[in-house]
């Protein structure tokens, strides 16, 4: 098999890639990544931890020659597609940015696909297409409008996907909807590499760990939740590395939504509380007024993937605690 992995050199195409190199001991593994969000770096850390050179390609996905030209000189099986924008605050400040990027990079290469007869697609789609929704959030839902044009691109390549893959009935197509990934590889050689302030929740707990940031803002301690801080399905990212091993190795034709969690909520303090322990760090915190758009608890039925995927989320809230901050705390930015 001879698979190209688009953004593989992102947080969670590199988990990916010793995902499938260990689950497919023998495929072509392609990476085509334009290092707009990762580093050189990142892809020696990868080398080191699969122990082999990466056929890797510092390409835009956008340039639909440069794109065929690599779809001409490989024999495609299948398509792994990372690359994309995914900060949320960003597409609101600069949406045109994310419908390029998100749409263009998608459009490019399901036209390659159907070109160079490539028939396995596996697509990185986010919960965020659910909108409000009462959880646990079952796949068959009708998608609501996001409140942010990421979300919105997330939406219209899965539209996408699906129209094609009903006119091309041999075109398989896996939509994974990821809900919260955290945690890093257990070497800490990869991870989650935040540059600049951080959006999200763990990435920036590490950085109030490591002493860069003086608090953690936990936005919100009125929901009605548990402790009323916000709830949400945070999954390893080795987990959901699996997760994409297994949808290729049950991709079936027809256009297939599975959502990749735990099935889980855990409380933005239960986090907290857990970072602290596992760790032995203190995380000082200071609840403040709601972020805007927030839900205030979001986690994923899991049974279809693990129905049909034979696949199911393994590693505990105090893994995913540790091993984000076994990153965090050897990572110089390059
Ligand atoms: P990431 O930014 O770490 O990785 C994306 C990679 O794609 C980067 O290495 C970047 O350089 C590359 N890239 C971006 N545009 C490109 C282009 N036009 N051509 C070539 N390479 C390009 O992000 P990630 O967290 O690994 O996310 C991967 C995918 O999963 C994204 O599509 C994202 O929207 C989706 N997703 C992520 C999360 C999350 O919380 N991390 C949640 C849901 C969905
Ligand atoms: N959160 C927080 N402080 C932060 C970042 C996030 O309290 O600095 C909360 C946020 O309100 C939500 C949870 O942590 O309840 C997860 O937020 P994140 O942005 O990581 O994921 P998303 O909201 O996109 O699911």
């Amino acid at each position: 098999m001879n698979i190209l992995i688009t953004g593989g050199n992102g947080y969670i195409g590199s988990h990916t890639y010793v995902s499938l190199r260990e689950q497919f001991p023998h495929a072509q593994l392609v990476i085509a990544d334009n290092l707009s969000n990762s580093t050189v770096k990142a892809l020696d850390n990868l080398k080191k931890i699969v122990q082999e050179e990466i056929l890797f390609h510092n390409i835009d996905i956008c340039h639909e020659e440069i794109l065929e030209d690599l779809f001409s000189k490989h024999n495609f099986d299948a398509i792994i597609h990372f690359a994309g924008f995914k900060a949320v605050g960003e597409s609101v400040d600069n949406p045109l940015k994310y419908y390029n990027n998100n749409l263009i990079g998608t459009l490019n290469l399901v036209k390659l696909c159907l070109k160079y007869d490539v028939k396995k697609f596996v697509f990185s789609s986010s919960a965020t297409v659910y909108g409000d929704r009462v959880s646990p959030i079952v796949e068959s839902l009708e998608l609501l409008p996001t409140s942010n044009p990421y979300g919105e691109t997330k939406a219209m390549c899965e539209r996408i996907l699906m129209d094609v893959a009903a006119i091309n009935p041999e075109f398989s197509v896996s939509i994974l909807r990821y809900f919260n990934p955290v945690g890093a590889h257990e070497s800490g050689m990869i991870g989650e590499a935040a540059n600049g302030m951080p959006n999200n929740l763990m990435p920036y707990i590490t950085k109030v760990a490591k002493g860069e940031l003086r608090a953690l803002n936990v936005f919100g301690g009125d929901y009605p939740t548990i402790d009323g801080t916000g709830v949400r399905d945070y999954i390893h990212v080795m987990d959901l590395a699996e997760g994409h091993a297994a949808a290729l190795a049950h991709l079936k034709p027809g256009t297939h939504i599975y959502n990749l969690g735990t099935g889980k909520g855990t409380s933005v303090l239960q986090l907290v509380d857990t970072f602290q322990r596992v760790n032995g760090v203190r995380i000082p915190y200071e609840i403040v007024g709601r972020r805007n758009g927030d839900l205030a608890s979001v986690f994923a039925d899991v049974s279809k993937a693990e129905r049909e995927l034979q696949w199911q989320a393994k590693r505990t809230i105090e893994c995913m605690c540790r091993d984000a901050w076994n990153f965090e705390k050897n990572y110089v930015l390059i």
